[in-house]
Parts: C-alpha cells; sequence; structure tokens
C-alpha cells in the first residue's frame, strides 16, 4: 500500500511548488508595478476624508437614546413632523457651515392617519457648489441620499412612540453627502455640484421624484446623479459595492468612471455594476424616469449575487451606529465622493495615459506598443514626463516618440514630453523584445505613467498598464494537430468507440 502513495504523493508537491513559484512571479510583478499615483486633486479629496466626521453624522441622525448616542434628533419616519425638520435643519446647518448655498423644495403628501387624510409637507434640502465653467459647457453633478427612515420590520412598531434610527439606511447616505460638500467647498470645479438631502423615500421616492420632475421641468442640465443609499453594513469579510446603473449607456458609463476610481486609488472595496436587474427601488430611478444618468451606490444587496451580505437590521428599531462596519463606511464614502469630484471635474491640468498592446506575445519576439497621452484639462502642465515599467521578460529597443530620454536603466524607460497646454494631445510606438529565455513567465506586463509638476486634477487616468500572455508555439500547434487526428479516429471506430 504505502509505496504506491509516493507518487501521488510527488506529484501534488510538483503541482505545489508550481504554484508557489507561481504565487511568487505574481508578487514580484505586483511590487514591480506598486501602487504610486502622482499628487492629485481627487486624490487629495479622498485622503481628506474624515471616518469621525462620518460618525458623527450618522451619530446625530439616528434617534434610539437609550443606547447613549449623541442625537438629540427625533425619529426621522416621514410622518413625524418634529423630528424631520430637526433632521433638515441639522443637514441644512451642515452644509452652510462648509460654505454650500442652501435652498429647500417643499411639497406635501397625503396619507391616512387615525381614518383621516393627512397632508404633511416635506422638504428636500439641497446644497450647491456652482461651477466656473462657463454656462453653455456647465453641468450638474448631484450627489443624493434620502433622510428620511423608517423600522416599519419591527413587529408592531408603531412610529408616533418607537424610534426609526435608519442609521445604515440611510444616515450613512446622508453622511457621505455632507461629507462631500465638506471636502469640495472652496474648490474650484467646472460642473456645479449639488448636495441633495431627498424626504419621502420610504414611502415611494416621493422628494427624488419632486426634485427630479422639477428639474426636467426647468431643463436643468444634470450630466451626473451618484445616489447613495446604505453604505455602512459588510459582515463576509468582502467589501462588495453595488453600483445599480440599469440600461442606459450613459449611466453606465457613470458607473464605470466609480469602478475606475476604486481602482486607481486602491480602495478595499469589490465594485460590482448593475445593468439587467439593477433595482428601481431608490432615490436614483426617478432621475431614469426622467431621462437623466444617475446611479446607485449600495452595500452587498440580496438583488444580485454572487454574495448577500444584506443588512439584518434593516427597517427595524435595531439599525444603528454600533452595527455600521466603520473602515468599509469610509471606504464606500471615499468611492462615491471621489466620483463626484471626477464628474464635477475640477479646474486644473488634467494629464492622462492610455497604453494599448499585442493580445498576446511569443518568446523572442519584437513587439510594438503605442502610448497615447494628452492634457484633458483647463491649464497647462509643465515639465510633464512619461514612465514606462516593463516587465520581466520585456526588454526596451527604441521609440518614435523624438523626445529627450532621461534614462533607461534596468526595465524603466522614462521620457521628457516638456509643456503640454490643454487639448494637447499626441502618442508614439515603443518598440520591445520579449527573451527567449524567459521561461518560467507566463505573460509580460508594461506601466506607463504620466506627471507633470504640481497638482494633476485626477490621477485615475495618468497609469495605464497592459498585461499580455505568453503563448508557446506548441500550445498553440498541438491542440491543433491533435483535433484532426481524433477526427481520423472517429472515422475508422466509429463514434464514440474512443471515449
Ligand atoms: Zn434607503
Amino acid at each position: 500500500m504505502r509505496p504506491r502513495r509516493i507518487l501521488p504523493a510527488l506529484l501534488l508537491a510538483l503541482i505545489a511548488l508550481t504554484v508557489w513559484i507561481g504565487a511568487l512571479q505574481l508578487g514580484a510583478d505586483r511590487v514591480a508595478s506598486a501602487p504610486s499615483l502622482p499628487p492629485s486633486i481627487v486624490g487629495q479629496v479622498i485622503e481628506s476624508l474624515s471616518p469621525a466626521e462620518l460618525e458623527a453624522h450618522v451619530c446625530h441622525l439616528q434617534d434610539k437614546d437609550a443606547l447613549g448616542y449623541c442625537n438629540t434628533q427625533g425619529t426621522r419616519f416621514s410622518w413625524n413632523a418634529a423630528g424631520l425638520q430637526e433632521a433638515a435643519n441639522y443637514i441644512d446647518h451642515q452644509l452652510q457651515e462648509h460654505g454650500v448655498t442652501v435652498t429647500t423644495q417643499t411639497f406635501t403628501r397625503t396619507h391616512i392617519a387615525s381614518d383621516q387624510d393627512v397632508g404633511t409637507v416635506l422638504t428636500n434640502v439641497i446644497g450647491t457648489l456652482e461651477g466656473i465653467a462657463p454656462p453653455i459647457d456647465r453641468g450638474v453633478v448631484i450627489v443624493s441620499a434620502h433622510y428620511d427612515s423608517t423600522a416599519s420590520r419591527t413587529r408592531g412598531w408603531t412610529p408616533e412612540t418607537e424610534p426609526a434610527p435608519g442609521a445604515d439606511d440611510n444616515a450613512t447616505g446622508v453622511a457621505a453627502v455632507l461629507e462631500a460638500a465638506r471636502l469640495l467647498s472652496g474648490r474650484c470645479l467646472r460642473h456645479t455640484v449639488r448636495f441633495a438631502a431627498f424626504a419621502g423615500e420610504e414611502q415611494g421616492l416621493h422628494g427624488s421624484r419632486h426634485y427630479a420632475e422639477q428639474a426636467r421641468a426647468t431643463g436643468e442640465n444634470i450630466i451626473a446623479v451618484v445616489n447613495v443609499d446604505m453604505i455602512g453594513y459588510e459582515s463576509d469579510g468582502e467589501p462588495r459595492l453595488e453600483i445599480h446603473a440599469g440600461l442606459d449607456p450613459r449611466s453606465i458609463t457613470l458607473a464605470h468612471t466609480l469602478t475606475e476610481s476604486v481602482q486607481a486609488y486602491h480602495l478595499d472595496l469589490s465594485p460590482q455594476v448593475v445593468t439587467q436587474r439593477a433595482t428601481d427601488l431608490s432615490d436614483h430611478s426617478p432621475f431614469w424616469k426622467q431621462g437623466f444618468p444617475a446611479i446607485l451606490v449600495i452595500e452587498d444587496t440580496d438583488l444580485v449575487g454572487p454574495t448577500n451580505d444584506f443588512n439584518p437590521y434593516y427597517h427595524t428599531i435595531e439599525d444603528t451606529l454600533d452595527k455600521i462596519n466603520r473602515g468599509y463606511f469610509s471606504e464606500m464614502a471615499r468611492a462615491a465622493i471621489g466620483t463626484v469630484t471626477r464628474l464635477a471635474q475640477p479646474a486644473g491640468p488634467d494629464l492622462r495615459v492610455v497604453q494599448q498592446g499585442p493580445a498576446m506575445v511569443r518568446r523572442g519576439q519584437t513587439v510594438t506598443f503605442t502610448l497615447a497621452y494628452g492634457n484633458n484639462g483647463t491649464a497647462p502642465a509643465d515639465n510633464v514626463v512619461l514612465t514606462d515599467t516593463l516587465s520581466h521578460g520585456l526588454v526596451y529597443q527604441s521609440d518614435s516618440s523624438g523626445a529627450a530620454r532621461a534614462f533607461d536603466v534596468g526595465n524603466q524607460v522614462m521620457w521628457e514630453l516638456g509643456d503640454l497646454v490643454p487639448g494637447d494631445s499626441s502618442g508614439f510606438v515603443v518598440t520591445a523584445t520579449v527573451l527567449a529565455e524567459a521561461q518560467s513567465l507566463t505573460s509580460v506586463s508594461g506601466r506607463t505613467m504620466i506627471a507633470g509638476d504640481g497638482l494633476d486634477t485626477d490621477a485615475a487616468d495618468n497609469v495605464s498598464r497592459v498585461e499580455i500572455p505568453i503563448h508557446d508555439l506548441w500550445k498553440v500547434y498541438l491542440p491543433l494537430s491533435i483535433m484532426p487526428l481524433r477526427g481520423e479516429l472517429r472515422r475508422r471506430w466509429g463514434a464514440g468507440s474512443v471515449y
């Protein structure tokens, strides 16, 4: 018995060794393309986010005094006028404190209380930071959250006397909106940003519907809505971020801007863009109905797979700050606010680069990469430098730039491109060879980064990386030569007999 087990054990050891070496190579590659972005305004905004500010807002908005929280507010259930007014005042005050102009929109919704129709006045609180672009080019970017709450899933709950703390749903979203105002106030943005706190969401999206209908009627040039609803619950160790975009290509583009921000700024989140199965059960959907591009930013719900980490305290009196995952909450807010900042386009130089290469390479082959770069911003970029870091197995040969090469040590090449004025764009071709002896590698990669003096507006488009698989000739041709052989066998022995 024993000797017969040696062979499988040896095989297992071999597989383990291969996997280990593969992992080492992967690790080495990660280090080689270390995530260092040039300083940027969007990066600054993301780094300046304050988890303490976020938590303080949630604390002030939720109402469950028995737990000793810092709030003095009443319940934010929609038909509780006093509690709602207190919350609206808090939001208004916070926005004004950050130098944002505040307006309110009021409207009446009728509901039945004690067998009587009662009209309740609901209030949207809207902060505005005016953009600096000429009016004809100036769009409106909205970051929104509903500030009302409910605890209707708690058995026997009575809204008049019992709390509806709504910490995750949706004090977290309101906190992100208020933090966005703090981080963006005083900055020069091309587009106008509106910080919107909507009322009456839980009774049928009343506040956002009112806003979207008014916006359509007045011809407001809304270019993006980032609606934040429930961004604080995470319990399964997988920090998923659902982005509900629906099927409108403009909304899908917004979702991709968010995904790109998460990746470029190295946020600890797994974004998932939802199109076909996107929900319409939050404040983004009235904007869809009025033809505006909009997305919903939300934690891992039970609406789509592959995981379901939905908040079990949702719409109960237990939805309180102590259930919030604070690290995750901050990352979600960073993702939303970073994206809003990018969409609003800070004024200044905005360098970008895109690198492209072949779909696959072979050992010993000469390959070409194209580098396209430019300045998409509103101010010149001075002393622009482009660097291309080639992975193991890839060796620089020449390029068509005509630009001064500052150095090419090891696997890094650096070009001095001079000053780029707004609207400038250009590109060139880099020729490199794949080492014939790079036997242990399964792919090669190049990582290009562009940077100039001072602060770029958005670093997410300053880095472009291509990874190209190495194909061995025998792997391509051997299966092709086996196929006819199999056909031949099948003809000779009859179908099925060779299996
Ligand atoms: Zn909600």
